[in-house]
């Protein structure tokens, strides 16, 4: 078993990982920035070492200075979280190079994987339906528009190694694909060091459904089911639930043996999430798969009441998993939502400073995964989301009147938030349905950001 653990990462995923770490004994060791010194994760921790100044190229994602660090405390491997280092390959092979044990896949899984347009391939071979797209790359625009022309417009032309919606660009006829093609080069250039990009057919008014995996370091693959990530803003995910409601039990079994396909396919092993876009049509295609933990795992926990942090843990301690598929049961309704220090009314300006007063709710079936405390700052170089708030309920309904109450009780004081904008969501008849699509908060976002009327509230 492991015995200790450098977390490679910062904020509230940090304090996650810690927790999972205290309940099984493994001992921590926080690394952090300059900036970071007071920060949550760093007192929680067994030991904290400063890696460099508040610029993450400069510290969380200074590999020498963090490898030096787990080196130097005696740790046994690394946790990446998310973001950061977490799906670079030359991290988890420099890691695996110093004798220490990666939390995650293989380096070359993350490789492989994270080509999006070589996982399209990958994915093919092994039966996962894929979206109709080019074979592999599109070198110039002529292949372009005859690959687009093929597929039929609109297309969408996606960097390789694209990642956060980044190097993406939408073409609805002939005449825009000279111009989208060009710039999500140059962007994948700009971001990517890597300009390679592949075509797919926009799937028009698309759900974003995701299967969570789990697979050991002896064969065994299995997946807890799926998350709804529907509730986007600029491919940015806001609110996440489990189940979905767009899905029956046919679908949902078929797209978890995908995913369990495309783990096995891939030769993946830990935690990992494959994503499929659904059409109206209830089709589901595979467009990626993302090689570490989500931010939105605690839905799925909530469900299963599998601690995914836990078993990244025992896997890359080469225990067996703990479960089969058929002691994996969805149970009742969980629902996320991610509390981001912005400010909505202002074309959602990061609104980075000091919490002066912190009241976290609690309750029934609630959690809430934060690095926050009183009295604590926000920084202004890091991602601005400051908490998850996740609950879970018997039934949807159940799950979304919680959710309600747990926003009415919580304040972070000092700082602006879309704690009002996650709350219209939650009051929007199509919401409430379950009626919507990735377009969701685009198409809404006028009518969330009305100043809530009194006559509105029920
Ligand atoms: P990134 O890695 O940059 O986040 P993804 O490939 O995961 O890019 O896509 C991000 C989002 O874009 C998805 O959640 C989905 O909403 C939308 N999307 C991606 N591919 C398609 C497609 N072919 N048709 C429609 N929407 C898509």
């Amino acid at each position: 078993m492991l015995k200790k653990v450098l977390i490679a990462n910062r904020g509230e995923i940090a304090v996650r990982i810690i927790r999972a770490c205290r309940e099984m004994n493994i001992d921590t060791v926080a690394v952090y920035s300059e900036e970071d010194r007071g920060a949550l994760f760093t007192i929680l921790a067994t030991e904290a070492i400063c890696v460099g100044p508040a610029r993450a190229t400069e510290s969380y994602l200074n590999m020498d200075n963090i490898l030096s660090a787990a080196v130097k405390t005696g740790c046994d491997s690394v946790h990446p979280g998310f973001g950061f280092l977490s799906e670079n390959p030359t991290f988890a092979r420099r890691v695996k190079e110093c004798g220490l044990k990666f939390i995650g896949p293989e380096a070359d899984v993350i490789e492989r994987l994270g080509n999006k347009s070589a996982a399209r391939e990958l994915m093919q071979r092994y039966a996962v339906p894929v979206v109709p797209g080019s074979d592999g790359v599109v070198e110039t625009t002529e292949e372009a528009a005859e690959t687009a022309e093929k597929l039929g417009y609109p297309v969408l032309i996606k960097a390789s190694s694209g990642g956060g919606g980044k190097g993406m660009r939408l073409a609805h006829t002939a005449e825009e694909i000279k111009e989208a093609f060009e710039t999500a080069k140059a962007e994948a250039l700009a971001n990517f060091s890597d300009d390679d990009v592949y075509i797919e057919k926009l799937i028009v008014n698309p759900r974003h459904i995701e299967v969570q995996i789990l697979a050991d370091e002896h064969g065994n693959v299995i997946h807890l089911g799926e998350r709804e990530c529907s509730i986007q803003r600029r491919n940015q995910k806001l609110i996440e639930e489990s189940p979905s409601k767009a899905i029956n039990e046919e679908q949902r079994k078929r797209m978890g043996e995908a995913a369990v396909n495309a783990a096995k396919g891939a030769g993946y092993t830990n935690a990992g999430t494959v994503e499929f876009v659904l059409a109206e049509d209830g089709s589901f295609y595979f467009i990626e798969m993302n090689t570490r933990i989500q931010v939105e795992h605690p839905v799925t926990e909530m469900v299963t009441g599998i601690d995914i942090v836990r078993e990244q843990l025992r896997i890359a301690s080469g225990l067996k998993l703990k479960y089969t598929q058929s002691d994996v049961k969805m149970n009742g309704h969980a629902i996320e939502c991610r509390l981001i220090a912005e400010d909505p009314e202002n074309n959602f300006m990061p609104c980075p400073g000091k919490i002066n007063y912190l009241h976290i709710p609690g309750g029934f079936d609630v959690r809430v995964d934060t690095a926050l405390y009183s009295g604590c700052t926000i920084s202004p170089f890091y991602d601005s989301m400051i908490a998850k708030i996740i609950v879970h309920g018997a039934t949807r309904n159940e799950a979304l009147l919680r959710m309600r109450r747990v926003l009415e009780e919580f304040i972070a004081q000092g700082v602006k938030t879309n704690l009002g904008l996650l709350y219209m969501i939650l009051y929007s008849p199509d919401f409430i349905k379950g009626k919507y699509n990735t377009s969701f908060i685009e198409e809404n976002l006028g009518e969330l950001l009305r100043p809530l009327e009194k006559d509105r509230m029920l």
